[in-house]
């Protein structure tokens, strides 16, 4: 089988280093969608709350259910609830979908500041306050996000330059509707990462927590990938090895078959490119459940950095990560 370890000391270094951005523990909202990155949700769950995070982010209903003791508060991106938590806030993606929410139920609004994917628009943030108040619903914040913050254009600029301006209107339309104060958030990892002046209520910070940001050479990778030998044999110079023959041996060579392969998330797209972390190379179409390399080791570790592995399937490390099998072994080390 194949089997992740994720490093505690990286993590928790990672987590020292977005707190010296937000200036706060209580500012970082650790984003753990999609099984955590790959890392495991109850895992990193819990070194999140061991380390004093207050605060996630998630996309289901169902994974904020899971992670309700780890956290005082946890922000839903994309469920429309039953009923109202006191803990768990939800986001409004569209104002058609304001009367879709029961009663009492704590919201954010997503604003659209240039990305164009969700959230509702500027010019229609008066008519969401009135349908968010007639619906009963209790609004707590606004957010936005960002498109390019990770290329270094002036997109970003403009998309703050928007937001501001909407944090401007909002507050005045809570003050004329009687609301607490606003909280308001915008920045991803990479846009927390652009700035040495973060002053907003909160950072949603995924890829950086799990070290993956290539912006910052200081945070290091959580997640490593191993795999179990099944068998070895010797390959002679002129045969072909796996699925087409993809691979022929150029000399006589001990190839060694492991148990794993797209079928627990690893990217067939790399197949015969692929290079493990020490240099040891994957040979053949990558199947299933098997993978072939010129190694002779029972154990191998595949991957310890999901940044290198993503450009010989070229791809982002976040889609590396994400594709890991929710079934596939996670230990702490
Ligand atoms: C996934 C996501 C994030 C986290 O992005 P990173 O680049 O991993 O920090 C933040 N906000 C929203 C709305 C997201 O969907």
């Amino acid at each position: 089988m194949a089997y992740i370890t994720l490093n505690k000391n990286n993590f928790f270094n990672n987590l020292d280093i977005i707190a010296s951005h937000t200036k706060s523990k209580d500012k970082i909202a650790i984003v753990l969608k999609d099984n955590a990155y790959g890392h495991g949700l109850t895992e990193i769950a819990s070194l999140a709350n061991e380390y004093g995070i207050k605060k996630a982010v998630v996309r289901s209903e169902e994974e904020a259910r899971s992670i309700q003791n780890n956290f005082e508060y946890i922000l839903v991106l994309a469920s429309i609830p039953d009923k109202p938590s006191s803990k768990i806030r939800y986001t409004i993606n569209d104002i058609n979908s304001i009367n879709k929410f029961p009663k009492d139920t704590l919201v954010e609004l997503k604003v659209d500041s240039g990305m164009h994917r969700n959230g509702i628009n500027k010019i229609e943030l008066r008519s969401a306050f009135i349908k968010i108040k007639d619906a009963g619903l209790i609004l707590e914040a606004l957010f936005t996000h960002h498109r390019s913050a990770d290329e270094l254009t002036s997109e970003w600029f403009w998309q703050n330059s928007n937001f501001k301006s909407v944090k401007e209107e909002a507050n005045a339309l809570a003050q004329e509707f009687g609301l607490t104060p606003l909280r308001f958030h915008s920045a991803n990892s990479a846009s927390l990462f652009r700035t040495d002046s973060f002053d907003e209520d909160m950072a949603r910070v995924g890829i950086a927590s799990y070290g993956c940001l290539e912006a910052c050479e200081k945070l290091l990778p959580v997640l490593s990938l191993y795999a179990d030998k099944l068998s070895s044999r010797e390959v002679k110079k002129g045969e072909r090895v796996g699925y087409g023959g993809i691979f022929t041996a150029k000399v006589n060579c001990v190839v060694s078959n492991y148990n794993f392969g797209y079928g627990d998330g690893f990217l067939r797209n790399s197949s015969n490119d692929f290079v493990t972390s020490s240099g040891v190379k994957q040979i053949g179409r990558i199947s299933m459940d098997n993978s072939s390399f010129i190694s002779e080791s029972e154990n191998l570790l595949i991957f310890e950095n999901a940044v290198d592995a993503a450009k010989t399937a070229n791809t982002i490390s976040y889609e590396v990560l994400t594709s890991l099998k929710t079934s596939l072994k996670r230990e702490i080390i």
